[in-house]
């Protein structure tokens, strides 16, 4: 039986851009109206919620930075009054932070955390008195392929530590929350065509690093926006109630990764 998505709100941290914006297109192709949360570029995500008004759906703009709680609970209440209950969360956003032993330093590694993981709980404790009360909620953190520790970047150490938290906490949150009809999952993506990925590099760079990163995928290429928000879409479905506290690896099937997960 297919997922009846009707009366479905999802809020998308992150939402207007990259792998947000697939997943906020996915989830609104479902039916799901959809409050799409950005930082810094409201025009993207305010033409975002037009686009897909346009097209018949539901969607908003909301912003705030996840890193502050009190933005990130205004954010809610605000999807709720527009939209109605939250039913779907994605904790999208996040940012990337290369340094090493040698460059590392607090704030870059505060804010780092701020984002990635207090974003993360900021957004679960906002929603999660009306799931609660509900008696549902499907949510769905990125984590990444990274997590897992194994990556060969020199510069992520740090970066994927908070996603390493990301799943423990998925894991933990989802042992709180289940016996509330909530189902706490994450979606971890490898190597994804986005900005954060494409970075300041040069075309013939970039050219490079795909190639390379393609050969060390089962299926010979990275990963497409739409791939990562497929996965979502299968957390966040309604039908999706007894899948709880599971890390997903999405990433071509990496071959340097065997075992992974
Ligand atoms: P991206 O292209 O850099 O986009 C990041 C998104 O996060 C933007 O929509 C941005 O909003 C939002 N954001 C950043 N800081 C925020 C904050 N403080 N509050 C609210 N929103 C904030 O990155 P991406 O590649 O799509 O990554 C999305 C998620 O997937 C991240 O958690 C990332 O760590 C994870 N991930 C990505 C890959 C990959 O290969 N791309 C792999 C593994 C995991 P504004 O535009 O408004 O600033």
């Amino acid at each position: 039986m297919a997922s009846n998505w009707t009366n479905q709100v999802a809020l998308v941290t992150g939402g207007a851009r990259g792998l947000g914006r697939a997943i906020v297109k996915r989830l609104a192709a479902h039916g799901a109206a959809v409050a799409i949360n950005y930082a810094a570029n409201a025009t993207v995500a305010e033409a975002l919620a037009a686009e897909i008004r346009a097209g018949g759906g539901h969607a908003i703009a909301v912003g705030a930075d996840v890193a502050d709680a009190a933005a990130v609970n205004a954010m809610a209440a605000r999807t709720e009054a527009v939209l109605g209950p939250i039913s779907i969360l994605v904790n999208n956003a996040g940012i990337a932070w290369a340094a090493t032993l040698e460059t590392w330093e607090p704030a870059g590694f505060a804010r780092l955390r701020a984002v990635n993981v207090d974003g993360t709980i900021h957004a679960i404790r906002a929603v999660m008195a009306g799931m609660k009360a509900r008696r549902y909620g499907r949510i769905v953190n990125i984590s990444s392929i990274a997590a897992f520790g194994t990556t060969g970047f020199p510069g992520n150490h740090f970066y994927a530590s908070t996603k390493a938290e990301v799943n423990i906490l998925t894991r933990r949150f989802a042992l709180e929350l289940g016996g509330h009809g909530i189902t706490v999952n994450a979606v971890a993506p490898g190597f994804t065509r986005t900005d954060m990925t494409r970075g300041g590099n040069t075309e013939a760079e970039w050219k490079e690093i795909e190639a390379g990163l393609a050969r060390a995928a089962m299926t010979g290429r990275i990963g497409e926006p739409d791939d990562i928000a497929n996965a979502v879409a299968f957390f966040g479905a309604p039908d999706s109630g007894w899948i709880t506290a599971q890390i997903l690896a999405v990433d071509g099937g990496r071959t340097d990764y065997i075992g992974h997960g």
